[in-house]
């Protein structure tokens, strides 16, 4: 189906535009300011509650004009909550919804009397409009479903500018309003768009302003309770439009709650008709998962109609509020990359911890399977947690203590007869940025702990990384990395420490777990310490500090301390919680392998753990330049076909070549340079195996993984350069799915 090309942008983390900020100075609200005021809204929108089709007389947009049509479809309500301005006159600024100016432009009205009774063609009716679908929407999540769910990002209720959306025309480069909406996850505001009459940036001839449309103030203010209940961690745009199936499933529940379209109808399977929407609800008819989800186009809008499609035919099954409630606390259990079919394995299991009835796990449970093909029911058992204390709450498999004395957790997998050679591996998505994956027992370094019939991975390091607050969302998967077990949630809780600990930036090889001197580092010649700031977006910017000690593990005596000053910038586009990288000279760390590296940090008062890592590796040549390669410009990935290159040799130089590729034995290569001084030799690439397989978007990836570093015999002395470590992609195989017999 036809989408306008402008949506592609929706919803998506966008650098706004500058625009001045101009928010309504709000005054402390006594209790007894809030008065019951009243309204005129389309509910939800002009089309449902007449049951008209858009093009009848009357109820077109008409570049905002009113007519008596539109004029008598307008519903009069009560609006809740409603404050005063400091002149004493009523606002829309209540507890659950709070009008707002994001730029010059303000369309939040100001009355007398708390009567907001406008005509569609007035900016103040979106105003209206918006302030009352909110406030219900967020009053029957919060009182109806008793589910504590409101923005992290400031308090009071959910913002939103009726107009404030604007983009840059991309025609002549001026910055104007866009026929769209956009919950902006930097600050938790939504922000709605103007229609044709406001002159926006769209490629339809007359579109109306967004904020009228009441299912697309759902819409929005579903990936608002889907950030909120992540806390900032919502599967976003390239992993299956699972957020944008999130807005549209509570905005098809909301309209099918209303009850006006029949399922004869077209617009009974039809979302936000009235902005030119046209939002699928049953667009799983005839799809299977994942094949005609990941062949979206990457279209996040067109994907995500296959989840709230499945999720619609299980809220048909049972229920509105019990489905709802499900979906919103099996959504906390999930994470920034997780897909469709895990979040179906969220949405099951909270209805499980919820105790629903046999009958109401099994409508969803058809849905999913029958309806759907998410296959939900032939997942392997979750990993085994060993050390850790039962989840006091939904949505919490597991409680890890950071102040616990001396905590160790385990993660453990059975192995069965068919792992023998085979990749397994656990994976980790902590809220609200990271990834990791820990490697299986045939492919990867020995980070796992053998024993008969099952791998066990030490989770306590990684749980001081995540820090307080967290969640770690742990999978495993087995061979090719298809087939997934159930997710747990283990939540962190701790008040020691408010930061995750600091840690070296990854390396294949040696991950976060030690500091492999040894390792080419990066041009600079310097060692990159990482850290995330996991304060809540809105905080300052603030001076932070970092601390290295480098301790004798024998006599823990401090050998060598070091620090950094630098400063914290919270206006990184794009990112919610910024990631630090702070480049610590290579004498500092380097002459130090077999003792411990301890780090700390603080931003403004918030401070890190002391993270202690082993410096392992030998300590290279800081003459000698790492091993380089013809075609790549990255450490991590390249192509390395024409070879290895040796620069800056003296005549009389024996280079010996390792290769160490995963799994095999190193190759060993030797040469004798007899060139002038400052010359190069070249040694041709081995034969590379597959040693990591790893499935992305819609492939799975085979990579060889290697390191390569070289010695020198030099005048009587052997040298040792620094090592470089390769991923170097071997093929790529789509993903395909057979389609199941209808
Ligand atoms: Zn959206």
């Amino acid at each position: 189906m036809a989408i306008k090309t402008l949506l592609a942008a929706a919803c998506l983390l966008a650098l706004s535009p500058p625009a001045a900020i101009a928010e309504p100075l709000v005054q402390h609200q006594r209790a007894e300011d809030q008065a019951t005021g009243r309204g005129y809204v389309f509910d939800p929108d002009p089309l449902s509650s007449t049951r008209a089709h858009y093009g009848d007389p009357g109820y077109v947009n008409n570049h905002d004009q009113d007519s008596p049509q539109l004029k008598a479809a307008r519903v009069q309500v009560p609006l809740p909550g409603l404050g005063k301005d400091i002149n004493g006159k009523y606002q829309l600024v209540g507890p659950w919804a709070h009008c707002v100016a994001i730029t010059d432009y303000d369309s939040c009205p100001h009355e007398t009397a708390p009567v907001f009774e406008y005509t569609r063609d007035n900016p103040a009716f979106e105003a209206v409009n918006a302030y009352f679908h909110i406030d219900r929407m967020m009053r029957y999540v919060n009182q109806t479903l008793g589910l504590a769910i409101h923005p992290f990002q400031y308090a009071g209720g959910v913002r939103y500018d009726p107009h404030g959306l604007r983009v840059v025309d991309p025609k002549d480069g001026k910055t104007r309003t866009e026929a769209n909406a956009r919950y902006a996850r930097e600050d938790g505001r939504i922000q709605f768009g103007g229609g044709s009459a406001h002159g926006a940036v769209s490629d339809e001839p007359d579109s109306p302003d967004f904020a009228e449309d009441g299912l697309v103030v759902i819409h929005e203010l579903g990936h608002g309770l889907h950030d909120w209940v992540t806390h900032g961690a919502p599967a976003d745009y390239e992993y299956e439009g699972l957020g944008e199936g999130v807005g549209d499933y509570f905005a098809a529940g909301y309209a099918r709650d209303h009850g006006r379209w029949r399922p004869g109808d077209p617009e009974y399977h039809q979302v936000a008709v009235w902005a030119g929407e046209k939002r699928a609800s049953n667009w799983h008819i005839g799809r299977h998962y994942p094949a005609d989800v990941v062949n979206a186009g990457n279209e996040a809008h067109i994907a995500g109609q296959y989840w709230s499609s499945c999720n619609m035919v299980a809220r048909d099954a049972i229920g509105g509020p019990a489905m709802d409630r499900a979906m919103l606390v099996g959504l906390a259990m999930t994470g920034r990359h997780t897909r469709q079919d895990q979040a179906a394995q969220a949405v099951l299991k909270a209805a499980e911890a919820l105790h629903y009835t046999a009958a109401q796990l099994d409508g969803i449970r058809r849905a999913y399977t029958e309806s759907c093909s998410y296959g939900v029911a032939g997942w392997p058992p979750p990993a085994k947690i060993g050390g850790a204390a039962p989840g006091r709450q939904t949505g919490c498999d597991y409680l890890l203590d950071l102040d616990a004395a001396d905590p160790q957790w385990t993660a453990s997998v059975p192995l069965q007869d068919s792992d023998a050679g085979q990749d397994l591996r656990l994976e980790l998505d902590w809220t609200p940025l990271s990834r990791l994956r820990l490697g299986g027992p045939a492919i990867e370094m020995a980070w796992p702990q053998l024993s008969p019939g099952k791998a066990s991975w030490d989770l306590t390091p990684l749980a001081k990384i995540a820090g307080a607050g967290r969640k770690l969302i742990l999978s495993y998967t087995r061979d090719d990395g298809r087939v997934r077990s159930q997710p747990l949630a283990l939540c962190l809780e701790g008040k020691t420490h408010s930061l995750p600990a600091a840690y070296f930036a990854a390396s294949p090889f040696v991950g976060r777990l030690a500091v492999d001197v040894g390792n080419y580092i990066n041009a600079s010649g310097t060692l990159r310490v990482q850290l995330e700031d996991n304060r809540l977006p809105g905080e300052p910017s603030a001076a932070g500090e970092l601390q290295l000690a480098i301790v004798d593990p024998q006599s823990r005596q401090t050998m060598h301390q070091y620090h950094a000053n630098f400063r914290q910038d919270r206006k990184v586009p794009g990112l919610t919680v910024p990631v630090f990288r702070i480049d610590i000279p290579y004498a500092d760390i380097g002459p130090y392998s077999g003792k411990l590296l301890q780090l700390s940090y603080r931003i403004g008062e918030a401070r890190s753990p002391v993270a202690t890592y082993p410096i392992i590796g030998r300590m290279a040549s800081p003459d000698l330049p790492p091993p380089t390669f013809a075609n790549i410009d990255h450490p991590d990935a390249g192509e390395i076909s024409a070879g290895a290159k040796i620069d800056r040799l003296q005549p009389g130089d024996e280079v010996a070549l390792h290769w160490e590729i995963v799994g095999q034995k190193p190759i060993v290569m030797t040469q004798t340079y007899s060139g002038p001084a400052g010359g190069q030799l070249r040694f041709a690439a081995p034969s590379l195996t597959k040693n990591h397989v790893t499935r992305w978007d819609r492939a799975v990836y085979a990579y060889s993984r290697l390191r390569t570093y070289y010695e020198i015999r030099r005048q009587g002395r052997t040298l040792l350069s620094p090592s470089q470590d390769l991923m170097v992609l071997i093929d790529r195989v789509p993903v395909t799915t057979s389609r199941q017999s209808p």
